[in-house]
Protein backbone atom coordinates (compact mmCIF):
# COMPACT_ATOMS: atom_id res chain seq x y z
CA UNK A 1 0.00 0.00 0.00
CA UNK A 2 1.05 3.42 -0.80
CA UNK A 3 2.92 4.10 2.61
CA UNK A 4 1.39 8.33 2.08
CA UNK A 5 -2.21 6.41 2.74
CA UNK A 6 -0.95 4.20 5.25
CA UNK A 7 0.20 7.24 7.38
CA UNK A 8 -3.42 9.20 6.56
CA UNK A 9 -4.93 5.98 7.55
CA UNK A 10 -3.53 5.92 10.85
CA UNK A 11 -4.38 9.50 10.75
CA UNK A 12 -8.04 9.41 10.28
CA UNK A 13 -8.10 6.85 12.63
CA UNK A 14 -6.46 9.08 15.61
CA UNK A 15 -8.92 11.70 14.13
CA UNK A 16 -12.16 10.03 13.74
CA UNK A 17 -11.20 8.80 17.89
CA UNK A 18 -10.76 12.72 18.67
CA UNK A 19 -13.98 13.74 16.81
CA UNK A 20 -15.95 11.30 18.73
CA UNK A 21 -14.98 12.43 21.62
CA UNK A 22 -14.61 15.72 21.61
CA UNK A 23 -18.73 15.18 20.47
CA UNK A 24 -18.43 13.32 23.41
CA UNK A 25 -17.00 16.19 26.07
CA UNK A 26 -19.08 18.62 24.60
CA UNK A 27 -22.54 16.80 26.12
CA UNK A 28 -20.65 16.95 29.52
CA UNK A 29 -21.69 20.38 30.47
CA UNK A 30 -25.61 19.43 28.99
CA UNK A 31 -25.59 16.35 31.33
CA UNK A 32 -23.96 18.22 34.37
CA UNK A 33 -26.46 20.15 33.90
CA UNK A 34 -29.60 17.89 33.83
CA UNK A 35 -28.75 16.37 37.34
CA UNK A 36 -27.98 19.66 38.39
CA UNK A 37 -31.84 20.52 37.56
CA UNK A 38 -32.75 17.23 38.43
CA UNK A 39 -31.71 17.97 41.77
CA UNK A 40 -32.99 21.45 41.73
CA UNK A 41 -36.43 19.61 41.18
CA UNK A 42 -36.27 17.56 44.34
CA UNK A 43 -35.34 20.55 46.58
CA UNK A 44 -38.19 22.35 45.09
CA UNK A 45 -40.58 19.45 45.86
CA UNK A 46 -39.59 19.55 49.37
CA UNK A 47 -39.90 23.06 50.01
CA UNK A 48 -42.86 24.08 48.59
CA UNK A 49 -44.49 20.47 50.74
CA UNK A 50 -42.65 22.09 53.66
CA UNK A 51 -44.32 25.57 52.05
CA UNK A 52 -48.01 24.17 52.12
CA UNK A 53 -47.32 22.77 55.52
CA UNK A 54 -46.65 25.73 57.36
CA UNK A 55 -48.85 27.70 55.30
CA UNK A 56 -51.48 25.10 57.06
CA UNK A 57 -50.09 25.45 60.23
CA UNK A 58 -50.22 28.85 60.64
CA UNK A 59 -53.63 29.22 59.59
CA UNK A 60 -55.03 26.04 62.43
CA UNK A 61 -53.06 28.33 64.77
CA UNK A 62 -54.71 31.42 63.68
CA UNK A 63 -58.45 29.24 64.67
CA UNK A 64 -56.80 28.24 67.24
CA UNK A 65 -56.27 32.03 68.45
CA UNK A 66 -59.74 32.90 67.24
CA UNK A 67 -61.34 30.36 69.09
CA UNK A 68 -59.64 31.11 72.56
CA UNK A 69 -60.72 34.58 72.19
CA UNK A 70 -64.26 33.49 71.39
CA UNK A 71 -63.87 31.38 74.48
CA UNK A 72 -62.68 34.22 77.07
CA UNK A 73 -65.83 36.56 74.91
CA UNK A 74 -68.43 33.91 76.20
CA UNK A 75 -66.14 33.65 79.78
CA UNK A 76 -66.56 37.46 80.14
CA UNK A 77 -70.78 36.87 79.18
CA UNK A 78 -71.23 34.76 81.54
CA UNK A 79 -69.34 36.58 84.36
CA UNK A 80 -71.88 39.56 83.56
CA UNK A 81 -74.88 37.48 83.64
CA UNK A 82 -74.45 36.69 87.43
CA UNK A 83 -74.94 40.38 87.30
CA UNK A 84 -77.55 40.89 85.56
CA UNK A 85 -81.33 42.21 87.42
CA UNK A 86 -82.86 42.73 84.04
CA UNK A 87 -84.65 40.00 82.25
CA UNK A 88 -84.44 40.90 78.72
CA UNK A 89 -80.68 42.28 79.24
CA UNK A 90 -80.72 38.62 80.48
CA UNK A 91 -82.27 36.99 78.12
CA UNK A 92 -80.59 39.11 74.95
CA UNK A 93 -76.99 37.87 76.68
CA UNK A 94 -77.92 34.63 76.99
CA UNK A 95 -78.54 34.71 73.32
CA UNK A 96 -75.31 36.26 72.68
CA UNK A 97 -73.90 33.42 74.57
CA UNK A 98 -75.46 30.62 72.33
CA UNK A 99 -74.42 32.57 69.12
CA UNK A 100 -70.77 33.06 70.72
CA UNK A 101 -70.67 28.87 71.30
CA UNK A 102 -72.16 28.05 68.12
CA UNK A 103 -69.57 30.19 66.31
CA UNK A 104 -66.61 28.60 68.40
CA UNK A 105 -68.15 25.16 67.42
CA UNK A 106 -67.66 26.71 63.71
CA UNK A 107 -64.10 27.63 64.36
CA UNK A 108 -63.06 24.40 65.47
CA UNK A 109 -64.64 22.54 62.90
CA UNK A 110 -62.22 25.05 60.63
CA UNK A 111 -59.15 23.71 62.57
CA UNK A 112 -60.16 20.41 62.39
CA UNK A 113 -59.95 20.56 58.86
CA UNK A 114 -56.56 22.34 59.19
CA UNK A 115 -55.04 20.01 61.77
CA UNK A 116 -56.37 17.50 58.75
CA UNK A 117 -54.56 18.96 56.16
CA UNK A 118 -51.35 19.97 58.33
CA UNK A 119 -51.00 15.63 58.62
CA UNK A 120 -51.68 14.72 54.82
CA UNK A 121 -49.02 17.82 54.07
CA UNK A 122 -46.56 16.05 56.93
CA UNK A 123 -46.75 13.08 54.72
CA UNK A 124 -46.35 15.06 51.64
CA UNK A 125 -43.28 16.72 52.75
CA UNK A 126 -41.90 13.17 53.88
CA UNK A 127 -42.83 11.50 50.77
CA UNK A 128 -40.67 14.35 48.97
CA UNK A 129 -37.63 14.15 51.66
CA UNK A 130 -37.43 10.70 51.14
CA UNK A 131 -37.90 11.05 47.41
CA UNK A 132 -34.89 13.59 47.57
CA UNK A 133 -32.61 11.19 49.79
CA UNK A 134 -33.08 8.20 47.66
CA UNK A 135 -31.99 10.43 43.90
CA UNK A 136 -28.91 12.10 45.77
CA UNK A 137 -27.07 8.73 46.20
CA UNK A 138 -27.80 8.16 42.62
CA UNK A 139 -27.13 11.66 41.23
CA UNK A 140 -24.00 11.91 43.34
CA UNK A 141 -23.14 8.61 41.62
CA UNK A 142 -24.02 10.07 38.51
CA UNK A 143 -22.19 13.59 38.97
CA UNK A 144 -18.87 11.12 39.65
CA UNK A 145 -19.15 9.32 36.85
CA UNK A 146 -18.88 12.36 34.73
CA UNK A 147 -16.00 13.68 36.49
CA UNK A 148 -14.12 9.97 35.67
CA UNK A 149 -15.41 10.12 32.34
CA UNK A 150 -14.53 13.55 31.47
CA UNK A 151 -10.99 13.11 33.22
CA UNK A 152 -10.82 10.23 31.01
CA UNK A 153 -11.75 11.42 28.05
CA UNK A 154 -9.44 14.90 28.46
CA UNK A 155 -6.99 12.56 28.93
CA UNK A 156 -7.31 10.41 25.83
CA UNK A 157 -7.75 13.66 23.78
CA UNK A 158 -4.14 14.61 25.12
CA UNK A 159 -2.30 11.71 24.10
CA UNK A 160 -3.95 10.97 20.68
CA UNK A 161 -3.13 15.31 20.04
CA UNK A 162 0.35 14.39 20.51
CA UNK A 163 0.25 11.40 18.43
CA UNK A 164 -1.96 13.17 16.28
CA UNK A 165 0.96 16.05 15.52
CA UNK A 166 3.54 13.53 15.02
CA UNK A 167 1.61 11.59 13.17
CA UNK A 168 0.89 14.52 10.57
CA UNK A 169 4.42 16.09 10.99
CA UNK A 170 5.37 13.23 9.22
CA UNK A 171 3.44 13.74 5.96
CA UNK A 172 4.21 16.65 3.50
CA UNK A 173 1.84 20.11 4.02
CA UNK A 174 0.21 20.04 1.02
CA UNK A 175 -0.84 16.42 1.56
CA UNK A 176 -1.90 16.81 5.12
CA UNK A 177 -3.90 20.59 4.50
CA UNK A 178 -5.93 18.06 1.62
CA UNK A 179 -6.39 15.42 3.87
CA UNK A 180 -7.99 18.14 6.54
CA UNK A 181 -9.92 19.75 3.98
CA UNK A 182 -11.96 16.36 2.64
CA UNK A 183 -11.91 14.83 6.38
CA UNK A 184 -13.67 18.15 7.43
CA UNK A 185 -16.37 18.18 4.44
CA UNK A 186 -16.81 14.65 4.29
CA UNK A 187 -18.21 13.83 7.53
CA UNK A 188 -14.51 12.11 8.83
CA UNK A 189 -14.03 10.01 5.93
CA UNK A 190 -10.99 11.09 3.79
CA UNK A 191 -9.42 8.18 2.87
CA UNK A 192 -11.72 5.18 1.56
CA UNK A 193 -11.16 1.76 0.19
CA UNK A 194 -12.24 1.03 -3.47
CA UNK A 195 -14.41 -1.81 -3.24
CA UNK A 196 -16.45 -4.09 -5.54
CA UNK A 197 -15.21 -1.40 -8.45
CA UNK A 198 -16.62 1.48 -6.38
CA UNK A 199 -15.40 4.72 -4.24
CA UNK A 200 -16.55 3.25 -0.46
CA UNK A 201 -17.64 7.17 0.61
CA UNK A 202 -19.95 7.87 -2.22
CA UNK A 203 -20.61 4.02 -3.52
CA UNK A 204 -20.83 5.46 -7.07
CA UNK A 205 -18.71 3.50 -10.00
CA UNK A 206 -15.18 4.33 -10.49
CA UNK A 207 -13.58 4.36 -14.06
CA UNK A 208 -10.83 1.26 -14.67
CA UNK A 209 -8.21 4.25 -14.90
CA UNK A 210 -9.42 5.41 -11.30
CA UNK A 211 -8.84 2.13 -9.98
CA UNK A 212 -6.06 1.14 -11.67
CA UNK A 213 -4.17 4.32 -10.17
CA UNK A 214 -5.37 3.80 -7.24
CA UNK A 215 -3.19 0.58 -7.05
CA UNK A 216 -0.15 2.44 -7.39
CA UNK A 217 1.91 3.26 -4.68
CA UNK A 218 3.76 6.54 -5.96
CA UNK A 219 0.54 9.01 -6.26
CA UNK A 220 -2.88 10.11 -4.20
CA UNK A 221 -5.70 9.38 -6.22
CA UNK A 222 -9.38 10.85 -5.80
CA UNK A 223 -12.70 9.71 -6.46
CA UNK A 224 -13.79 12.00 -9.42
CA UNK A 225 -17.28 12.16 -7.47
CA UNK A 226 -16.51 13.12 -4.11
CA UNK A 227 -13.32 14.15 -3.77
CA UNK A 228 -11.58 11.38 -1.34
CA UNK A 229 -8.98 10.23 -1.30
CA UNK A 230 -8.81 6.06 -2.60
CA UNK A 231 -6.73 3.54 -2.06
CA UNK A 232 -7.42 -0.53 -2.82
CA UNK A 233 -5.99 -3.40 -1.48
CA UNK A 234 -5.38 -6.46 -3.72
CA UNK A 235 -8.86 -8.54 -3.48
CA UNK A 236 -11.02 -5.51 -3.23
CA UNK A 237 -11.51 -5.06 -6.77
ZN1 LIG B 1 -16.40 8.96 -3.90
Amino acid sequence: MNPVIEKLLVLQDRDKRLLELKGALARVPMERAALASREAALTKGVEEAKDAMRHAEAERKKTEIEAAAKQAQVQKYKTQLLEIKNNDQFHALQHEIAAAETEIRQIEDREIGFMEQVEMLQRKVQAAESAQREAAGQILLQKKDLETREAAMNAEIGGLDKERASLAAELEEETRSRYERIFSHRNGQAVVAVAHGMCSGCHLKLTTQTIHDAMRDDALVACTNCGRLLFHTRGNL
